[in-house]
This record gives C-alpha cells, structure tokens and sequence, in this order.
C-alpha cells in the first residue's frame, strides 16, 4: 500500500504555536522532508523527535519530488516541512503535492501557523475578501507589470518581503498604486511583534531602520470598488447618487459615461 504524504504547518516564530496532530504525525511518519534540515533538526530537537530528515528546498523540489514519490510508493509515509508556516505557501511544496495526486498518493495537510493568515486576521482591514500575492517579482519589467495589474485590485491584498527589501517595496507600493491603508506586521508570534497601521507614507516614516520578519498588507482599490458598485446600480440611482453629491446634469451624465465606459453622448440620450 502506499504511504500518505503529510504536510505539516510549523511555528513561524512562536514555538508553542506547533498543534498536537503536527507533533504527533511528526512522530509518526518514516521520514521528514525539510526545506532546511539544520533548521528542522532544532524544532525536532525541542519537540524529542528523532526522525531521517531528507532536504527539500526550492531548488532541488523537481527532482527531489520523483525520489519522494518513490518513498511513498514502496509505503513510507512521509512529512513535508518548511523552515516557518505552511508548505507550499511561498515555500516549496506545490510540485510534490501535484506529483503525489497524478500518482493517486493520499496527501493530508496538517493545518497550522502561516504568516499571510495571521498578518491578514489581526490587520483591521477588510478580511471578506482577499488576494495573496506573496513575493513580488524582482525584475523590473515584471514587477511594473504586476504593480500594473494589482492596480485595480479592490481585495486587500497579503504580500510577503524580505527585510531588507521592504523600505524599496513600500516607495514602489506608494509610488504605483498610492498612498492607501496598509498594515504592516513584524516578526508575529515572536517577543518583538509589532503591528503597524496607517498610510503608506506615514509606515514608510516609521520604518526608518527595518529589522525582522515583515509582512504587508495592503488595502484594495476603493475608488475601483465604489466604481463597480456604481455600475451595478439602475441608469436613474447611478444618476441620483451624483445628484446627491451636489453634481449638476452635465458633470452627472459626464460622470455616470466615465463609471461605465461608455460615450456620454448614449447617457445623455437615455436621460433625454
Ligand atoms: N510558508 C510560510 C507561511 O506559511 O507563512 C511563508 C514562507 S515565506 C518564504 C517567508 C515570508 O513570510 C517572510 O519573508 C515574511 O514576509 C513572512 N513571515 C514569515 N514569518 C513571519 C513572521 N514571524 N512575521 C512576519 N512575517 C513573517
């Protein structure tokens, strides 16, 4: 019979933060896939867990994925970590998974910390709807591309960055897709967790010598957001909702044709 692929969500600071079924499906399983397994070898070490680690890291996750495979098709059952949080979240893991599947391998995730969801939860921002972006590219065309598209985003949107990035990605985040509310978290779960909330600017003021692990989260499009909403409303309420703002006729119709992309002359006719 096969064995199961288990992947298991680790402490991203805070080690009291591991569950009980990660503890024990670490103390079950045959061997631990890690991305880093001197890192790993510590977390087992505080837990006294004595297990074969095998390295698993971005870099080697294509070919690593066929040898694990194997394992798990002679009946090993095998846990998949990464340095902090969830695997396959911004770390390696989504190749395996995808391998496992094609080759009818049961996978069983072991849920547990993850940085985007505990920044987003304690952020104050709006939490109904949400985009994970992750790291943002670091070429320069591809990164204008993304700013580009993330532009009109109305989600709140969970971006992840190294600290000694995150001064350049706040001015790129100010400069392409303006001053909004943002969120930005330091070093969560761990003895210096700090949460900053403003405006772009004003966290860019604040973070004059950043230092930790940092995460940001970042309001949506509003004005996108009222524009859509707008459009979704009858011609007569799109209408009165500017006559309620003070607009005359002219500006209304000039308004209203902007909101929906179409010619002004079409909403000047239908209020004919
Ligand atoms: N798989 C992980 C997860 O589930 O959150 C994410 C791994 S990704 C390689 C690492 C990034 O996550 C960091 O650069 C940072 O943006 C964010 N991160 C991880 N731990 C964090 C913490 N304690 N505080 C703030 N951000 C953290």
């Amino acid at each position: 019979m096969y064995g199961i692929l288990y992947l298991v969500a680790t402490p991203i600071g805070n080690l009291e933060d591991i569950t009980i079924r990660a503890i024990n499906t670490l103390k079950n399983v045959d061997v631990i896939a890690a991305e880093d397994t001197r890192h790993t070898l510590k977390l087992l070490n505080h837990l006294n867990i004595s297990k074969p680690l095998i390295s698993f890291y971005r870099h080697n996750e294509q070919i690593k994925s066929d040898n694990i495979i194997d394992k798990l098709k002679s009946g090993e059952n095998i846990a998949l970590v990464s340095d902090a949080g969830t695997p396959a979240i911004s770390d390696p893991g989504s190749i395996l998974v995808k391998e496992a599947i094609e080759n009818n391998i049961k996978v069983i995730s072991i849920p547990g910390p993850c940085a985007a969801i505990t920044a987003i939860t304690s952020s104050g921002l709006d939490t109904s709807e949400f985009s994970f972006i992750g790291f943002l590219p670091v070429n320069k065309k591809l990164r204008k591309e993304k700013f580009s598209k993330l532009s009109q985003e109305t989600k709140t949107l969970i971006i992840y960055e190294a600290p000694h990035k995150i001064s350049s990605t706040l001015n790129d985040i100010l400069e392409n897709l303006g001053n909004r509310k943002i969120v930005v978290c330091r070093e969560l779960t761990k003895i210096h967790e700090e949460i900053l909330r403003g405006n772009v600017s004003e966290i860019i003021e604040l973070l004059s010598n950043p230092k930790g692990e940092f995460i940001i989260i970042l309001e949506g499009n509003k004005s996108q957001e009222e524009e859509n909403e707008l459009c979704n409303l009858s011609l007569e309420d799109h209408y009165s909702f500017y006559q309620k703002e003070g607009l005359d006729k002219k500006e209304i119709i000039k308004q209203i044709a902007k909101d929906r992309k179409v010619p002004k002359n079409d909403i000047y006719k239908y209020f004919l």
